[in-house]
């Protein structure tokens, strides 16, 4: 099941690849979060490791279909990131 919005691999070896998740329901149309590099500004269910590493196992932000538009209306800040800096 596909659309602009949603996305399944059920194919993948790691599907659904949050194990706690309803695999009925998990999209993998963002399987890399898009907000990861926004660090502690993304929004979602994260904690840091020891060493500072983000670690975003429990949250299930970017796998829920209703939360799709949530996303794009971060992405102002993450190409705010790209942009290039006047020196
Ligand atoms: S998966 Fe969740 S915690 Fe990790 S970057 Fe995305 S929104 Fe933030």
């Amino acid at each position: 099941m596909a659309d602009s919005t949603f996305y399944q691999n059920r194919e993948c070896e790691y599907f659904p690849c949050h194990k706690s998740a309803n695999a009925d329901r998990f999209s993998c149309l963002f399987c890399y979060c898009p907000l990861y590099t926004l660090g502690d500004r993304c929004g979602g269910n994260f904690t840091y490791t020891e060493t500072g590493i983000k670690d975003c196992s429990n949250c299930l932000i970017p796998h829920r279909r209703e939360n799709y538009e949530k996303i794009l209306e971060k992405m102002d800040g993450v190409i705010d990131l790209a942009r290039k800096k006047s020196p």
